[in-house]
Parts: structure tokens; C-alpha cells; sequence
């Protein structure tokens, strides 16, 4: 599909036709289409942007990432259609590792995700096949096992669009969840250690700028941003944005008029 580049919601659109392509490769769950379609609709209350409240979020989460041990960015289809190479550049930044960890598990799933994230640069990939042989018994589903060089014995987790059920469980063994999600209401995002509420295909690349920003900086320092963070108080900012955008679009009732489209 040809999407004109004036469209009003042009990047909305190859974002979806990304997803959709890379369903038809096996990439994308059937689930992961309609999660999408959840996450989209925070980000039109969001004005589709990464926010000032996000920005210090995304910071916090590149500091922890930076002061761990065994960072871990853990992949599933959709983050793999949609950021691949950001994914890659930030493993390469920060030193986390990559592992795959799916709901809806296959070998041919795993492998396809595998080799996407492979095309995109990366040289190992935990979690595939025999290599998830070690489990997390608090984790419900397939997404039980895990790499034992990974995330079992990861101290602090980037978990792209995460299921609630999941977060609780990595929050309960002791690791630090930092989550991306659009929807700062999803028991994601209240769980998680620090909660990135914005697009992962705008989160993504700015928490690795940001992270090769911060890499020289000491340890002591890194840690003093990641342990001053508060999460509560950050989604707090969220929503009140959200809050105070609405409050203004309610002012004005039609915020979209045909008028002023047609003398642009
Ligand atoms: P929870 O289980 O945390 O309560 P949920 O059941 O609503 O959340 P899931 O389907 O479990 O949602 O997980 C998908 C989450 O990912 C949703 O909260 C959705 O807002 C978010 N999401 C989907 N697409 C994106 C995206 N492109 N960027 C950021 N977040 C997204
Ligand atoms: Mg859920």
C-alpha cells in the first residue's frame, strides 16, 4: 500500500503496515495486532510525542540499564517488526543482552524473530530453542523459560510492551522491570520499576541516544539517577498531561476544522 506522505496520520499507517507485513512472516501474533491497536489510541491522548515526563523516564531507564549487571532487553514480535535495529544499537550501547521470550511460542516463531533481529545486526540471540533451558517458575505460560545467560539471571529487564501478568512476576523475583507502554494504566506500567509511557518506535531510539549520552558518565552518578527516580510520581505526570491536554481539546470541542485543512 502506498501511503501519501501528506496524510495526517502517515506514520500511524507504516507503522501498522509494518506490523501487518511482518504478521503475514510469522513475526507478529495474531494478539499483537489488537495490543497495537490498544497502545495506538493512548498515543493519540498522548499528541502522538514524546513528553517531558517520558523523557526523565527514559533517562532513569537508561541509567539502570547502564549501572546493572546483567541488563537484558527481552524481544517479542512486535517489538522485533517494529524496532529491530534500535533494539540492536541499544544492546550495543548499553551492553544488554538480547533475548527472545514469547507468549504465543514456536520453534519456527522463535527462529523467525531470531533471524530479523540477526538481519538487523545483531550477533547473539538468547532464548531460542534449547537455549531457553533454565525456567522462572513465577512466570505463567511458555514465557516460564528463559536463557540461563539472560534473563535468569538478569537484574534489570527492558520489557518492550509487556503483559501485566509478567511484569508482576519479574517485579516478584527481584528484577528491575523497566517498561515501555502507551497506556499508563495497563498493570504494566503501575508495576513496573520504571515505566516508559510512549510509542516503542519513539522510545526506543531515544533511550538509546540518551544511553550512549550517559555511558561516560561514573557509575555513582548513574545510579543516583536511576535510585532518585519515582515512578508513581512519573506516571502521575503522565496522566495529568493527558488530563490537561483533554481539558483543552474539551474547550474547544472541534479541534480539526475543513476550513483550516484546505488553506494549508
Ligand atoms: P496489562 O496486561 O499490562 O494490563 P493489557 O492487557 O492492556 O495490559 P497487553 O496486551 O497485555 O495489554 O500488552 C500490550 C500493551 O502494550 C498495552 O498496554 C498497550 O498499550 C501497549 N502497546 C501496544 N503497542 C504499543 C506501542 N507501539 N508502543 C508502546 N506501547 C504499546
Ligand atoms: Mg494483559
Amino acid at each position: 500500500m502506498k501511503i501519501p506522505k501528506e496524510h495526517p496520520r502517515a506514520e500511524s499507517l507504516r507503522v501498522r503496515e509494518k506490523l501487518l507485513k511482518n504478521y503475514k512472516m510469522g513475526v507478529v501474533a495474531h494478539a499483537g495486532l489488537i495490543a497495537h491497536g490498544r497502545g495506538e489510541a493512548f498515543d493519540y491522548l498522548l499528541g502522538e510525542e514524546t513528553t517531558k515526563p517520558t523523557l526523565e523516564a527514559i533517562e532513569a531507564a537508561a541509567a539502570a540499564l547502564l549501572t546493572a549487571k546483567h541488563p537484558v532487553i527481552s524481544v517479542n514480535g512486535n517489538a522485533a517488526a517494529l524496532v529491530a535495529s534500535d533494539i540492536v544499537k541499544l544492546s550495543e550501547v548499553t551492553g544488554a543482552r538480547i533475548e527472545v521470550n514469547l507468549f504465543y511460542r514456536s520453534a519456527k516463531r522463535e527462529k523467525t524473530i531470531e533471524r530479523v533481529l540477526r538481519e538487523a545486526g545483531a550477533t547473539k540471540v538468547l532464548g531460542i530453542g534449547e537455549d531457553a533451558s533454565a525456567r522462572i517458575q513465577e512466570l505463567g505460560s511458555e514465557r516460564r523459560r528463559v536463557d540461563p545467560k539472560g534473563l535468569l539471571i538478569a537484574d534489570a529487564v527492558l520489557v518492550p510492551l509487556e503483559d501485566g501478568d509478567r511484569t508482576e512476576a519479574l517485579v516478584r523475583v527481584g528484577k528491575k522491570v523497566i517498561a515501555i507502554d502507551l497506556n499508563p494504566l495497563s498493570r504494566t506500567a503501575q508495576l513496573a520499576t520504571v515505566t516508559i509511557v510512549d510509542n516503542i518506535v519513539r522510545a526506543i531510539p531515544t533511550l538509546a541516544k540518551i544511553a550512549k549520552r550517559l555511558r561516560t558518565e561514573d557509575q555513582e552518578k548513574l545510579k543516583e539517577i536511576a535510585s532518585e527516580f519515582d515512578n508513581k510520581r512519573n506516571l502521575g505526570e503522565a496522566i495529568a498531561l493527558i488530563n490537561r491536554r483533554l481539558s483543552e481539546l474539551a474547550e474547544k470541542g472541534t479541534y480539526i476544522s475543513l476550513l483550516e485543512m484546505t488553506k494549508k
